[in-house]
């Protein structure tokens, strides 16, 4: 079979057989056909989409890209979460650890920030000492052992994507709902965990800005997920503004650490939560989310969380003091107000934008192999609907060597908009799909 044939098939919108994507799956990733047949492809299945019957195909055959990592030799429920992305959102440092503390089994593989997005591996990395490497046999010993680790990607996870994303990023060929399912289910399925819950992101700090659209992916994503035979749910969350207060790696840390500790409440807490509650429901620890809730509220409520938190630090080199104690984090050489310009009303946080201007202090890269400052990022001291003084802290920066003052701070005050109307504070969760 060719892949003229293929794309003539698709071109008319006919539905590809198993085998027929197998072999375009098996093509792109041994480098058989030209960047312009895939575009094509690509392109084709924009304009005439999928069936769900050929888009578990295709996730499932990408999936098998790569290596598929084997977590059976990790005892218990395997459990995973992924985010589509966001400012602020360090939702797998307060949840991986009251997972393990519920006795279900966290073996995660997390990346680094992209655009404007913060990563978990960057944030891990500012606790000092910490590496986020580890042989695969040491990872299933240490997850096995104590339910939980958070390492890079050491496997060569979903090679078929890296090619598909790249050629979908030049060809206006990103936002394709069969597309998006496939690469971020095939990320995940081949990472192994039994029990996957996905965080949808929208607002003006998400891939998805409208809530209907993330509503569908969401939808879409569980779908196709369970018929791979994984146990999948979603949440649709909001990230119209940066879901906890700290943006920037031991920032973002620490305020993990004051929610583990109970210093904390708030959005971050509560999302972090409510999918940890997903997961122990699918994993069989709870007979509805309810019930998982509750129990995760009661790991935190009794240190657990921390202590899981502090196993894990620990196991992965690092000092497990700065979890008790965060005056052990990096801190900022020098830290500035940002004064409102105005009185009124917080109408609207450009979320983006605030993630733009912790990279400009120096919590991001610009290119990859950039430098970054741990200790960089910004503390938001503003809301949705708030109502402010002239003159009252908008945020906080903190500064380091790296950072570009005056762009961050015109980055923020072009991202958070002060009007004389007063608005209502958006949803925390548009939908649940269980
Ligand atoms: N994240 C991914 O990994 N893939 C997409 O297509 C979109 C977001
Ligand atoms: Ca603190």
């Amino acid at each position: 079979m060719s892949i003229t044939e293929l794309l003539y098939k698709k071109r008319f919108g006919k539905e590809l057989s198993s085998e027929e994507i197998r072999a375009f799956v098996r093509g792109v990733t041994k480098g058989e056909f030209a960047d312009y047949q895939i575009s094509a492809m690509l392109m084709a299945i924009a304009i005439n989409g999928m069936t769900a019957r050929e888009t578990v195909d295709l996730t499932m055959e990408m999936a098998a890209s790569g290596d598929m990592l084997d977590l059976s030799p990790i005892s218990g429920v395997k459990v995973d979460k992924h985010s589509t992305g966001g400012v602020g959102d360090t939702t797998s440092l307060v949840l991986v650890p009251l997972l393990a503390a519920c006795g279900v089994k966290v073996a995660k593989m997390s990346g680094r920030g992209l655009g404007f997005t913060g990563g978990t591996l960057d944030k891990l990395e500012s606790i000092p000492g910490l590496s986020i490497s580890m042989d695969t046999e040491r990872f299933m010993k240490v997850v096995d052992g104590s339910g939980l680790a958070i390492i890079g990607q050491t496997a060569q996870l979903a090679p078929c994507d890296k090619v598909l994303y790249a050629l979908r990023d030049v060809t206006s060929t990103v936002d394709v709902m069969p597309l998006i399912v496939s690469s971020i289910l095939s990320k995940k399925l081949a990472s192994g965990a039994d029990v996957i819950v996905l965080d949808v992101k929208t607002g003006s700090g998400a891939m998805m800005t409208t809530v209907d659209k993330a509503m569908e992916l969401a939808r879409t994503m569980v779908d196709i997920g369970n018929r791979t035979g994984r146990r999948f749910a979603a949440l649709v969350t909001d990230m119209n503004q940066p879901l906890g207060r700290y943006v920037g790696n031991a920032l973002e840390v620490e305020e993990a650490i004051d929610i583990l500790s109970g210093r904390t409440q708030g959005e971050l807490k509560e999302v972090s939560l409510q999918l940890g509650a997903q997961i122990l429901r699918l994993s069989g620890k709870a007979k509805d989310a309810r019930e998982g809730y509750a129990l995760l509220t009661k790991a935190l409520d009794e240190g657990l969380g921390l202590k899981k938190l502090a196993e894990m630090v620990s196991n992965q080199g690092g000092d497990p003091r700065a979890v008790y104690d965060t005056s052990l984090l990096p801190k900022a050489d020098r830290t500035e107000e940002l004064p409102a310009p105005r009185s009124g009303y917080i109408t609207k946080i450009h979320t983006n934008m605030i993630g733009y201007a912790a990279k400009a202090l120096g919590a991001g890269r610009e290119k990859k192999e950039d430098p970054i400052d741990p200790a960089a990022g910004l503390i938001m001291r503003v809301r949705l609907g708030d109502k402010v003084e002239e003159g009252q802290s908008l945020a906080t920066l903190m500064e380091g060597g790296l950072s570009r003052t005056e762009e961050a701070k015109k980055l923020l005050l072009a991202a958070i908009e002060i009007g004389s109307e007063p608005v209502e504070k958006p949803e925390l969760i548009y939908g649940v799909i269980e």
